[in-house]
This record gives C-alpha cells, structure tokens and sequence, in this order.
C-alpha cells in the first residue's frame, strides 16, 4: 500500500517522501480515502498512531482542489483540547502542506487575541484552536462559519475531560449542517458516543 495509491496528489506524496514516510499507517490507510470522498469518520486511535496525518493530508488536498476563503470565514476547523496539542497540530498541517497555496493559522487561550482576529480577517483555509478561545472569537465576530466544509474533533474524549462541552455546544450550533465532520477520541465513552451520534452522518468507523 502507498500513498499514491490512497488518492493523494503529488505535491502530498512528494513532501511525505522527504519526510521519511514510506507507507501509510492503518488508521492513514482507512481514514484517507473516506476523507477524500467526503465521508464523516469516527476513529477510535490514540496519539503515534498517525492520526494526525490521517485527517491532516486528506483535508489539505481538499482545500488545495476546491475554493478560497472569504474574509473572515475559515474552511476547515480542527478543535483540540490544549495549547500544546494546538500547535502541534498545527505543525502538522504547516509540515505536510509545505509548498501549498494555504492559509492556516492556530488559535488558543492564555494569549493576546488580537492577533488571531488581525488573522482571521482575510479568511483562512485552515483554523486549529481551542474551544473556549475559538468561542470568544466568534462571539466577537471575528470568525464566521458559513463556508465551513470540514470539522474535526481531535482528542474529542479529553476535550470532553477538561469541561469544554459547554464551548462545544455552542459551537457546534452556529455550524453549517451541510459539512464533512472527522471524531477522533482515544476512548469511547456514552458521553462521546452521544455526541458522534448527533454529530456524524453514517460515518466509516475506524479501529485501530
Ligand atoms: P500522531 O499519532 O498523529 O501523533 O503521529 C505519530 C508520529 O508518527 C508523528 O511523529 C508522525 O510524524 C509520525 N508518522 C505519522 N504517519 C507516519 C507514516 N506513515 N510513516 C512514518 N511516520 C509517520
């Protein structure tokens, strides 16, 4: 199995050859594809699984083939449960899509938030953020969510365990219906089901 052979475009294959990525990992192996065709996924995978880049490549091949970002609008959000975990994340999408035409920005609490509004203002293709600070910059109306396609949950279960289910909420209810959403949780518990339950349309669960 290869990349190439998972549907990704060259300008991806060629930046995970230079990394030392020579065959995909399971939860990569099944979450690609479905991405790309524009499935929901609930992955129950943990961190060095490749998680990360499982959601990661499909999203920036997405954005690559399709539209722009209007002013403050972002196409894609990726939620996370820490700052850390934020940048990281955000890494992630800066190392992988080296080279595409993207703008993707990171955005969390305990900093000045005048920046990331001064970010957002031209539209972003990519958000990761945290929820309580991505709540704030909608409630100053810094971000719209009009034309979002993608939503990702990433450590949906620890976001849950640090009290941000509130936050998510509201989030989730200024969301588009229409849209592509991504879980992924280490574990699954009733409070994490519900909430891919009312979440996901039939999505590819993925085990690994
Ligand atoms: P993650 O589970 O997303 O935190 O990724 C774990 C680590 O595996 C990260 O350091 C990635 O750079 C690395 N990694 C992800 N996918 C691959 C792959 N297909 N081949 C080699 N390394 C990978």
């Amino acid at each position: 199995m290869s990349f190439v052979s998972l549907g990704l475009i060259d300008p991806l294959v060629r930046t995970l050859d230079a990394l030392g990525y020579q065959t995909p990992t399971p939860v990569q192996a099944q979450a690609i594809p479905a991405v790309l065709a524009g499935r929901d996924v609930m992955a129950a995978a943990q961190t060095g699984t490749g998680k990360t880049a499982g959601f990661a490549l499909p999203i920036l091949q997405r954005l690559t083939m399709e539209g722009q970002a209007a002013p403050n609008t972002v196409r894609a959000l990726v939620l996370v449960p820490t700052r850390e975990l934020a940048e990281q994340v955000h890494q992630s999408f800066l190392a992988y899509g080296a080279g595409l035409p993207l703008r993707t920005h990171v955005a969390y609490g305990g900093v000045s938030i005048n920046p990331q509004m001064m970010k957002l203002r031209k539209g972003l293709d990519l958000l990761v953020a945290t929820p309580g600070r991505l709540l704030d910059l909608y409630r100053q109306n810094a971000v719209k969510f009009d034309q979002l396609q993608t939503l990702v949950l990433d450590e949906a279960d620890r976001m849950l365990d640090l009290g941000f289910s509130r936050e998510l909420d509201a989030v989730f209810a200024a969301l588009p219906a229409r849209r592509q959403t991504l879980l992924f949780s280490a574990t699954f518990s009733d409070e994490i089901r519900a909430m891919a339950g009312k979440l996901l349309r039939d999505p590819l669960s993925i085990e690994v």
